[in-house]
């Protein structure tokens, strides 16, 4: 369903070029979750961004459904929007302040001609009841429904064109707690019922463990490791994501202690300037003197895959 091969996206700042994505390479099969897992500036938005086409790639390939994104204008371009679609982060940075949600929703069935006349307000009910919301929302404002509530209507915004792919960009990181578990449940019915492929993006590797199949890690622009969500949450091989694990609070604070020492040290270095050799050096536990001046490549291990010289 999605092939992205060396996909790169530079951009020039008063800084300098910034690498935000720099030579991704990953598919993902019809049905299939794929968490994309990184701290924030690793990459992970600007790649939801160019995935649905809302940035451009400045090099490489990326087909999603068979559609040529890079590439993709008019007839294309449409279908694409009809294919995938972008959940994000904060829906009231998505949702227009002063529409009711019922307009917000007609406007999409009507833009992409799924809906015309009296049919309108049928289907805005049922996308509402497809992400578990009474019909009495449609009348409202986004200022006027809970955050868990916009960011159930930003789903089924997403799902009014009917797509194959959704794309969710940390859904539910600005939420509450207390109902973060109900989208997610949510939005795991809504892949099994509708038959959806997702990419999971996430700082939180134990955010995406149930939910996704496979799991690709993020490191300033490039993918560190890969693999089955099972073998990458239990058993971590690159550095990077031994860090990201055992930043995961644990219920056993025995356990928690017994991590402490590999919790992770710093902050992401300037994309503009990323360190030589392995991008991770500087914060690596065990980096040894090729690692500052050696790339490692993405090496394939069965259905694994990890970037570092001493794995
Ligand atoms: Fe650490 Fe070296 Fe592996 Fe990079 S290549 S993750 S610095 S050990
Ligand atoms: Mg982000």
């Amino acid at each position: 369903m999605i092939e992205v091969t060396d996909l790169v996206r530079h951009y020039r700042t008063g800084d300098g070029v910034v690498r935000a994505v720099d030579g991704v390479t990953f598919s993902v099969a019809e049905g299939e979750t794929l968490g994309l897992v990184g701290e924030s500036g690793c990459g992970k938005s600007t790649t939801a961004k160019l995935l649905v086409a809302l940035e451009r790639a400045d090099g490489g390939a990326l087909s999603v459904g068979g559609i040529d994104v890079r590439t993709a204008r008019g007839p294309h371009l449409r279908q694409l929007r009809r294919t995938i679609q972008l959940v994000f982060q904060d829906p009231y940075a998505s949702l227009n302040p002063r529409r009711r949600i019922a307009a917000t929703l007609a406007e999409v069935l009507t833009v992409h001609r799924l809906a015309r006349g009296g049919t309108v307000a049928g289907r805005v009910a049922d996308l509402l009841d497809m992400v578990g919301l009474p019909g009495s929302v449609a009348d409202r404002y986004p200022h006027q429904l809970s955050g868990g509530q916009r960011q159930r209507v930003g789903i089924a915004r997403a799902l009014a064109v009917e797509p194959r792919v959704l794309v969710l960009d940390e859904p539910v990181s600005a939420l509450d707690v207390s109902v973060r578990a109900e989208v997610m449940n949510l939005l795991a019915s809504l892949r099994a019922s509708l038959g959806l492929t997702y990419v999971f993006i996430s700082h939180d590797l134990g955010m995406v463990r149930h939910l996704c199949d496979r799991i690709a890690v993020m490191y300033l622009g490039k993918i560190v490791e890969t693999g089955g969500w099972r073998d990458v949450s239990d058993e971590p091989l690159h550095p990077y994501t031994r860090s990201l694990h055992d930043a995961v609070p644990v219920a056993d604070p025995a356990v928690e202690s017994g991590r402490a020492h590999r919790t992770l040290r710093g902050e992401v270095p300037d994309p503009a300037a990323p360190p030589s050799g392995c991008r991770f050096h500087p914060r690596c536990p065990i980096a040894e003197d090729a690692c500052r001046t050696d790339e490692p490549v993405l090496t394939v291990r069965g259905d694994r895959a990890v970037a570092c010289h001493l794995v």
